[in-house]
């Protein structure tokens, strides 16, 4: 007897044993079939249950771990939804599941639809109602008996088959993105389990969603950027900030005839030799900097640089871009020609006027106002030689080829000069300072000409700086640059102004009190005379506080220094 029960005992101890074992090899598919109203039975019907929902657990897991490798590895929704939808059917009774999806607009006729299962064509006329319920409610909604649900579903008088439904918003950073819902055709409980499954699976979706959109909107920003790159006629280069290569458009490969991945990431001055280009790239951000750039062919470009700027302000890179502007050039120069014409034929009528002017007192006595009329014809007729002088000057550094280049140090230039300039300043009651460094390389160009423009820098910093003010010049390097300021605490000049104040004749308009006398001439000089010696003249400037001009040399390579 004993030795029967024992036996009773021990064979389905034995099932279980083995099912343990199973269970702990990952085999869950083998129900464990022990019966009876005993402990045991009761053992192995726990047993069981905790097998089936062990399974449960790990297909739920698995099919969350499809959802989210299939949502990480394409950015096609046509590749991701649908398996997440199938995971949600695999994972419910539904019949159907659907999931909705709202466009950029907003518009709800517009909705574009992913489905699966049997049922989801079916549950096509319930997409709006399911929509707007989850627009207001904004949470997941889940409806165990459709019959009892008529007030929030209009489900009409026809017969279907829907009983049970749930929906789910697709919810990305506070946006509905869409909606998730599945239909039962019983009514049908929904346990903890299965609302936090699906919830989960609307979240994966959502950030499938969320993706492909932020993807298309940036490759379609990227699209635009790229044809409207692509379509201008202006050569664009973006270097970072080291001045290595990161972008050149097609109107820059063709200028300077580069093709190819290997130019990228390789420095500026390696691949385009154009010495200016660099010098145009590596400028800070100046307004009114004029950079011209003049290819062997002859054509001259005009390059316009910037930085781009981090959110947080810092240097990522530059940014040239470059106008052919050889034809206003031409027409710069015909103009230039013309006035040269003009004013050499005026030189000679002029001396005459000149001439007779000063003789008027001589043959005859004048009275006071005749010899004041005379008086002021003679000044103004100087005053017209002075400028068609400067007209002649300006015209002949223009077009003449340098002559005797020589080395130059600016530093002592820039003494000398403000040694000149000193007695006029103290009549104006200007404190005149002059701060140079060591270390200051040599130019390389014509001494008289760069004397000039110091001259004509130091000349406006007195000329537009009231009584009590002062100008201050120094001289420093900038890499490979000799850069000359003339900083003034004066007049100050706008930022319209700025912008065309190196042109030929143009003056500030009622900034001279009683007129100043200037001919519009004096920046232009400094303008030619740095151009000539490959170098560039900028200015800093606020109206009423003061201006700060800059004019920067390129430095002898190798040369001596101070
Ligand atoms: P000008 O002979 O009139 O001085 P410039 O070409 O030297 O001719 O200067 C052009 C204009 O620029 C001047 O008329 C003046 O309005 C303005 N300007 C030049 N330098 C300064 C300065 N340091 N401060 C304020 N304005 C200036």
């Amino acid at each position: 007897f004993l030795l029967m029960i024992l036996r009773r005992l021990m064979r389905p101890l034995g099932v279980l044993a083995a099912a343990t074992e199973q269970i702990t090899a990952g085999k869950l598919g083998e129900p464990v079939l022990i019966n009876g109203a005993d402990e045991v039975g009761r053992l192995g019907e726990a047993f069981e249950r905790m097998r089936v929902r062990v399974r449960s657990q790990l297909d739920a897991l698995s099919l969350l771990l499809q959802a989210s490798l299939s949502v990480a590895s394409s950015l096609n929704l046509d590749q991701s939804l649908p398996s997440i939808l199938e995971g949600a059917l695999g994972v419910t009774d539904a019949e159907g599941a659907r999931l909705l999806l709202i466009p950029f607009d907003g518009r709800h006729d517009k909705l574009q639809t992913y489905v699966a299962g049997v049922g989801a064509a079916d549950m096509r006329a319930f997409d709006t109602d399911v929509l707007n319920l989850i627009e207001t409610e904004g949470e997941l909604i889940a409806i165990e008996n459709v019959a009892r649900a008529r007030t929030v579903l209009n489900v009409g008088s026809e017969p279907h088959a829907l009983q049970a439904i749930i929906a789910l918003p697709l919810q990305h950073e506070a946006n509905l993105l869409g909606v998730l819902w599945l239909g039962y055709t019983v009514p049908h409980h929904f346990s903890r389990e299965e609302t936090d499954l699906l919830t989960t699976l609307a979240g994966q979706a959502a950030v499938a969603v969320a993706n492909a959109r932020l993807f298309e909107a940036s490759e379609g920003g990227r699209q635009q950027l790229e044809a409207i790159l692509a379509a201008t006629p202006d050569a664009v280069i973006v270097t970072d900030s080291r001045l290595q290569l990161l972008l050149l458009n097609p109107a820059a490969e063709d200028l300077f005839e580069l093709e190819g991945e290997h130019i990228m990431g390789r420095r500026i001055n390696e691949i385009i030799h154009q010495p200016q280009l660099a010098v145009a790239l590596r400028a800070s951000d100046e307004r009114a900097s004029a950079h011209e750039i003049k290819l062997p062919d002859g054509r001259t470009f005009s390059a316009s640089t910037s930085s781009i700027l981090r959110h947080d302000g810092g240097v990522i890179g530059r940014l040239a871009v470059l106008r052919d502007v050889t034809d206003f050039k031409q027409l710069d120069r015909q103009k230039t020609d013309a006035i040269a014409a003009v004013s050499h034929d005026l030189r000679n009528p002029l001396s005459l006027m000149h001439g007779y002017a000063t003789m008027l007192p001589m043959v005859g006595k004048l009275n006071a106002r005749q010899l004041d009329f005379s008086e002021k014809i003679v000044a103004g007729v100087e005053h017209m030689s002075t400028l068609i002088e400067d007209v002649l000057d300006l015209h002949r550094i223009e077009s003449t080829p340098g002559s005797e280049w020589e080395n130059c140090q600016i530093e002592i230039l820039l003494k000398h000069e403000v040694e000149e300039m000193r007695s006029a300043a103290v009549a104006k009651g200007i404190q005149l300072e002059c701060a140079t460094v060591t270390g200051i390389k040599h130019v390389s160009g014509d001494e008289s000409l760069l004397r000039r423009a110091i001259r004509h820098l130091l000349d406006n910093g007195l000329c537009y700086t009231p009584a009590g003010g002062s100008v201050q010049a120094r001289v420093e390097m900038r890499a490979e640059d000799v850069v000359l300021a003339v900083a003034d605490n004066g007049v100050g000049i706008s930022h319209a102004d700025q912008d065309r104040l190196f042109e030929r004749f143009y003056r500030v308009r009622g900034q001279q009190e009683g007129e100043s006398g200037g001919s519009g001439l004096g920046l232009a000089f400094v303008k030619s005379i740095s151009e000539r010696h490959g170098g560039r003249v900028w200015l800093e400037s606020r109206l009423g506080q003061g201006s700060t001009f800059f004019l920067s040399l390129p430095a002898q390579s190798g040369g001596g220094e101070n």
